[in-house]
């Protein structure tokens, strides 16, 4: 701890407690890890909360807390071999995101930002809070219409194929669980801006420490809407109902895109700066890239079918006696099997308490997935059981 400066708070990890512990628990718990008196405890800030349930009898939270003591470093001292404690680091995961707005220092042309799902919305959010005020084309409609055109498709069968559950604002997950984590490496805390810009457009601020955080569906309408409103306030524009159909390249250089729109047909738009933010489902858009010369590559991906229980068998078999206990909500799972010939098959986007809803966006083909509400109280628990396919394999 030589030549140490006091950090700004401490990191304490797995402090174990019973689900039905009382609120001042917690404190009590970090006092006793820290051997502080309560006096002492200035603030404390939850980071993430799990459960273990390997003993369905005894459940218990698990925290990852950031405390600031009245002297961090004596703390820190006294307990320098408890391998549970930690210094933050300078770049913390609450570090609010300042985006540093960057005029233009030349005439440049506004970027476009090809489509509205999360990776459109949160390039287009970024480019309008550094002041570039992108344009952003989005082939589907505005999220409320297009909520009523997929309600038309499952209860009417009518298929509307620019606005259904791929195309549309939002994007693809906008009818779904809304689970919002992820097992991609994230060291600078990039994820937390998402969940920091969710919280301000309204999403629970739970979902800023849970360990498997979820919004829902209709929660997740409104938290789009806002980001499209920021976008739009902060000089940014949204066209809907505006899809990309080809690219102007000259001498190896994107030069423009032609779009489409159904009153205003065929328009050239002058652009040098595109994110394409195309999602899985535009069949049609990447064979136009192809077809450009844009360099596009296989992936490997998954393939299989959905599943479904009533969820009070799922939470039996998670919970034993604490089945329906309403701090642990409805339980998910998560299977693997890996067979002899070397391929895995495993469970994906389980949605507990949730809907197994028709997601096609093209005529004459049928995609399967799950959905759920924020409460996630539906009847039965539905998981895609999938297996992984290789480019190899095709
Ligand atoms: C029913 C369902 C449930 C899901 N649940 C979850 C979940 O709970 N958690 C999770 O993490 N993931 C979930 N996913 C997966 C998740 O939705 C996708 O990984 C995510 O949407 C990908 O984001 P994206 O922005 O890359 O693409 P997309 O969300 O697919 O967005 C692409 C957008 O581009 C637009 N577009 C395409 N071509 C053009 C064009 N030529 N011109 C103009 N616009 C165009 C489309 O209309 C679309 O709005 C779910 C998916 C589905 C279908």
């Amino acid at each position: 701890m030589k030549n140490m400066t006091a950090p700004a708070s401490i990191r304490l990890t797995e402090i174990k407690l019973p689900l039905d512990h009382a609120p001042l628990a917690l404190r009590q718990a970090v006092c006793q890890r820290l051997s502080i008196r309560d006096d002492e405890l200035i603030s404390l800030h939850i980071f993430r909360r799990g459960y273990d349930a390997r003993r369905k009898s005894d459940i218990q939270f698990i925290y990852t807390l950031d405390v600031v003591t009245r002297d961090n470093a004596a703390a820190l001292a006294r307990s320098q071999k408890n391998s549970k404690l930690a210094l933050h680091t300078s770049i913390t995961p609450d570090t609010e995101y300042k985006t540093i707005a960057r005029a233009p220092d030349r005439a440049f042309k506004r970027p476009v930002v090809i489509g509205l799902g999360p990776c459109g919305l949160f390039a287009a959010l970024n480019l309008a809070q550094m002041g570039f005020r992108p344009i952003v084309l989005e082939r589907g409609r505005v999220v409320r219409e297009r909520t009523k055109d997929t309600w038309g498709f499952w209860r009417k069968r009518e298929l509307k194929v620019e606005s259904n559950v791929q195309f549309g604002e939002g994007g693809a997950g906008t009818f779904s669980d809304g689970k919002l984590w992820s097992q991609v490496k994230d060291p600078l805390f990039h994820g937390r801006k998402v969940m920091q810009e969710m919280v301000r457009g309204g999403a629970p601020e739970e979902i800023m420490y849970v360990s498997k955080p979820h919004v829902g569906t209709f929660r997740l309408v409104k938290v789009v809407e806002f980001l499209r409103e920021e976008i739009i306030r902060l000089g940014g524009e949204v066209r809907f109902s505006t899809q990309v159909m080809d690219l102007r390249i000259e001498g190896g250089v994107l030069r423009g895109l032609t779009t489409e729109h159904p009153e205003r047909g065929r328009e050239e738009l002058e652009a040098e700066h595109v994110i394409m933010a195309l999602g899985h489902s535009a069949r049609d858009t990447f064979e136009m890239l192809v077809e450009r010369g844009v360099y596009a590559e296989a992936k490997p991906f998954s393939v299989g079918f959905r599943i479904e229980h009533p969820q009070s068998l799922i939470d039996r078999v998670r919970f034993g006696p604490n089945a329906g206990n309403e701090l642990l909500g409805a339980a998910d799972y998560k299977l693997v099997h890996h067979a002899a010939n070397g391929r895995s098959v495993y469970s994906f986007c389980m949605c507990p308490g949730g809907t197994v809803v028709a997601a096609t966006s093209e005529a004459g083909r049928v995609v399967t997935n799950g959905m759920s509400q924020y409460s996630r109280n539906e009847r039965n628990a539905n998981a895609g059981i999938v297996v992984g396919i290789d480019p190899r394999d095709f």
